[in-house]
């Protein structure tokens, strides 16, 4: 018998401090993601680094039938609107409902919050259960910030996560959710077990190419075998509600080597809980520190301003980190990309070698960020089409709309006409500025740029400047945490 198997796709990593909601137009661009795709343009997604395409080549190689529904994915914003979750998630109820199949697949992120369910995935889960019954075999693959609830443990036969930030394994995770598709089909359910963490983590420690995440990582694949599964979220610490938070889990055909393992796990983490503290830089700290390590150096100091990331919900329009370099006297100096479609359009009117005054970026409403007023050259104009050439998105066509690069004193910004974060170099090119030329790189990113900007980096450091995506989670306004989970390592704990 020839197998069928569902499959569909939505993902939404959700801030639930950001300024601006995440509605169905948000999903149609996809915005960094894949634009959204139904029925057999799902399959376009094959060759696509992101778990979906991971997932139907290995179920094809399985001899799966696919029976391909939805995919959606957008950018990290604030909530994901009702009328948008609900259109999505009721098309893949029906299909589930109508469609005669053996087991259903989802690519979902994990931490998604809803206007009206602060559990996205669990309450997609959930409904899902209802319409397939419990025989249905469900696996679902989630991202490394996942916020694992346990209506999802509850409803999902099985769901494994990303191990690497920069995300460089979406489709090996897709490939792994086929597998465990296949282990739930050959050896009817799993076990599962799973045990949440007693703190949050700052998403800047969760990098996977650095210690801790690295060996942890390392040592959950040696405890892995064929009919064992393991994943560790460390959670996405800006989504406010009570499950926020890192859990270890697993699934596997013997229950005892499945506990052992992830209380293994779970342990390595409390016990080294010292090592998962990061230490953040405030503007001025980093940048005086760029400008002495750039003295003499070959490669570019990168700066992360990380509280701007638009991968976690910023707009990538704060001003603080250009203002400091400003202050400090930096020389050489790009930042990118800085998302301010009017500045761009201003700059369009002077043209190359034109001078504009304005007031740049500076939007975010956050105390302490305001516009740059001052006098910018324009040196660099394009249409803003390119195609991702570092690890994370490699192959992937972008199109940012107008770019534009405006220089101040030793300083040049990507201002581009949508968002995008900087995890790829050629979204410096795109703007004109050869990233591995300049002294100090100021990237509007957390973690995802470090796959393409360290093998060209002297050092990397990461500042707090004013913005939306607050990166130490002590400094986070939380109302709905579980009580008693400290809000970082060694931190104090919520109550
Ligand atoms: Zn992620």
């Amino acid at each position: 018998m020839t197998h069928r198997i569902l499959v569909a796709g939505f993902q939404h990593e959700t801030n639930t401090f950001a300024p601006t909601k995440a509605g169905y137009e948000n999903f149609v661009r996809g915005e960094g993601f894949p634009q959204l795709v139904r029925g057999d343009d799902v399959l376009s997604l094959r060759e696509v680094n992101i778990p979906a395409g991971g997932f139907l080549l290995e179920a094809e190689r399985l001899g799966y039938e696919t029976v391909p529904v939805i995919w959606a994915g957008a950018s990290p914003s604030a909530h994901v609107r009702k009328e948008t979750y609900d259109r999505i998630v009721d098309e893949i109820l029906q299909a589930a409902a109508l469609e005669e199949i053996h087991g259903i697949y989802l690519d979902l992120h994990g931490a998604m919050v809803a206007e009206h369910t602060d559990d996205g995935e669990g309450t997609l889960l959930k409904r899902l259960r209802t319409v397939v019954g419990d025989n249905m075999p469900i696996v679902v693959s989630l991202d490394l910030h996942a916020n694992v609830t346990q209506a999802m443990i509850d409803n999902a036969d099985a769901m494994v996560a990303y191990r690497t930030y920069p995300h460089i394994d979406m489709a090996d995770t897709g490939k792994r959710a086929a597998e465990l598709m296949s282990l739930r089909i050959g050896s009817g359910k799993l076990h599962r077990f799973s045990l949440r963490l007693p703190f949050l983590i700052p998403i800047n420690g969760m990098c996977t190419l650095l210690a801790p995440a690295k060996s942890l990582y390392e040592r959950l694949e040696a405890l892995e075998s064929t009919d064992l599964s393991l994943s560790f979220s460390p959670g996405f610490p800006a989504a406010d509600f009570e499950e926020c938070g890192p859990v270890v889990w697993g699934y596997g055909t013997n229950e005892y080597d499945l506990q052992s393992a992830v209380t293994e796990l779970h342990k390595m983490i409390t016990d080294g809980e010292d090592y998962w503290e990061v230490p953040f830089l405030d503007p001025d700290e980093a940048v005086t520190l760029a400008i002495t390590i750039a003295n003499g150096a070959s490669k570019p100091v990168v700066i992360a301003d990380t509280q701007d990331n638009p991968g976690a919900g910023g707009d990538s329009n704060t001003t603080g980190m250009i203002k400091a370099l400003l202050r400090n006297g930096a020389r050489s100096a790009g930042v990118g990309l800085l998302w301010d479609p009017s500045a761009v359009q201003e700059a369009m009117k002077a043209g190359v070698g034109g001078r504009i005054f304005i007031a740049l970026g500076g939007q975010s409403s956050v105390e302490g960020d305001s516009p740059l007023e001052a006098e910018f050259e324009v040196i660099h104009l394009s249409n803003g089409q390119c195609r991702f050439a570092g690890p994370m998105m490699h192959g992937m066509e972008v199109d940012l709309g107008p770019v534009a690069c405006l220089q101040i004193e030793g300083v040049k910004i990507a201002v581009s006409s949508s968002k995008s974060q900087m995890l790829d170099r050629v979204l410096y090119r795109v703007a004109g500025i050869e990233p591995e030329n300049m002294s100090i790189l100021v990237n509007k990113s957390s973690v995802h740029f470090r796959a393409d900007f360290e093998p060209i980096a002297e050092r990397v450091l990461v500042a707090k400047a004013p913005g939306p995506m607050i990166a130490d989670p002590a400094d986070i306004p939380w109302t709905k945490l579980k009580k008693g989970i400290r809000l970082k390592p060694n931190g104090l704990p919520f109550n």
